[in-house]
């Protein structure tokens, strides 16, 4: 058996750095190296601070590990950043100088046009981007984002319909959970029995992510898929998973029944299917009219899948559907450690 690689999480106190740890405890080809937060933090024993949040308990080796201050060299080549965005942007660059590969869940630099922003069963082809990135910036290692939290379930809804009958109009409205801020996050009187129609910058992300990672890649640069999107933002009052209601706008006409299946049949590439946090079925189509919940349905391929129902036809664009995907997995740690796997599967780490 080959030996697992080191790696290391920054952010590691977080909601989002947490769910690195829980998901990298049991992880077949990554081993949890070292745990990096803030300096207030650093030098301290990480049970002792991580106010843990997640429903398993935290291994004894890892509660056990010192906390290192979040600047390099740290142990292992790939470093995945659940950074506040205010800090990571400093960071970030400071370990790709140093030869790391950054996998970011920070939204610095998403829309650099040398970072590929990815979700590999729809963009494997983006990586790319690194030769470019390292030219541009003279540094040995690279950074390399996934989507905003948002983004991700709905990118992974549009991608087969884009592809079949070419997606030309979305109307999205959400309904995000309290994780996706943070924590403590939005403070429970603010939340509680409450709909809060405003997250900032969050519609402009999604707008902007979405054609990105939809993109064709052409002379080295990611040309953004030609699609008008009109985003509404709103937090809720549930703890994980974002539940989406979109209507989309069609080049090609296509019956509901044409677009479960395009999203049924919707795999990515072979060698992004073998990676270890890949699911089965990146999207799975759920016939019962009340679905998909948040509470029931986040679960689907361990929070790597997206759940979408109620596809039937829109009086105002073609079609309109729910989708709902995990915030913390499919929206930041999973997706991160999917796209390591991919740089690993391509013999970029060893
Ligand atoms: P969070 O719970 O507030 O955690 C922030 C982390 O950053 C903590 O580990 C904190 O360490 C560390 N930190 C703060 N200031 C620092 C500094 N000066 N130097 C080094 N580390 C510092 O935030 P989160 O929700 O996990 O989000 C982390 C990142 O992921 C953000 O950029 C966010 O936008 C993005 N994101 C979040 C979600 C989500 O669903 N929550 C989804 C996608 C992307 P201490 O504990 O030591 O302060």
């Amino acid at each position: 058996m080959k030996p697992k690689i080191p790696v290391a999480v920054l952010g590691a106190t977080g909601t989002v750095g947490q769910k690195f740890v829980r998901l990298l405890a049991e992880h077949p080809w990554f081993e949890l190296a070292a745990l990096a937060a803030s300096d207030q933090s650093a030098g301290k024993r990480y049970g002792d601070v991580v106010r843990w949040r997640e429903n398993v308990p935290l291994p004894d080796r890892l509660a056990g590990m010192t906390i290192a201050r979040s600047a390099p060299p740290l142990p292992g080549r790939i470093a995945f950043s659940a950074l506040d965005a205010d800090v990571a942007q400093e960071i970030e660059q400071k370990f790709a100088q140093c030869g790391a590969f950054v996998v970011t869940n920070s939204r610095i630099h998403r829309m650099d046009a040398d970072v590929p922003l990815m979700i590999p069963e729809i963009n494997a082809d983006h990586l790319g981007l690194i030769e470019r990135q390292r030219a541009a910036r003279g540094w040995p290692g690279a950074i390399l984002a996934n989507p905003n939290c948002s983004t991700a379930g709905l990118a992974l809804a549009l991608a087969p319909l884009h592809a079949a009958f070419g997606v030309e109009k979305v109307f999205v409205t959400t309904l995000q959970a309290i994780s996706g801020a943070g924590y403590p996050g939005v403070p429970s009187l603010d939340i509680l029995g409450n709909v809060i129609p405003f997250i900032g910058g969050e519609e402009e992300k999604m707008e902007r992510e979405t054609a990105k990672i939809l993109g064709a890649v052409r002379n080295g640069e990611i040309m953004p898929a030609p699609m008008k999107i009109s985003a509404h933002c709103n937090r809720v009052a549930t703890v994980e998973g974002h539940l989406e209601t979109v209507s989309v706008g069609l080049g090609r006409r296509a019956t509901p029944e044409q677009a479960m299946e395009v999203l049924r049949d919707f795999r990515g590439p072979e060698r992004v299917q073998e990676l270890p946090s890949s699911p089965v079925s990146p999207v799975v189509v759920d016939l019962r009219p009340d679905r998909p919940q948040t509470r029931l349905d986040l679960e689907q391929g361990s929070g790597m899948t997206v759940t979408v129902g109620r596809v039937r036809p829109c009086p105002l664009l073609d079609l309109r559907l729910v989708l709902l995907s995990h915030n913390t997995i499919r929206g930041a740690a999973g997706a991160a450690l999917q796209i390591a796997e991919l740089l690993v599967a391509e013999g970029r780490v060893q």
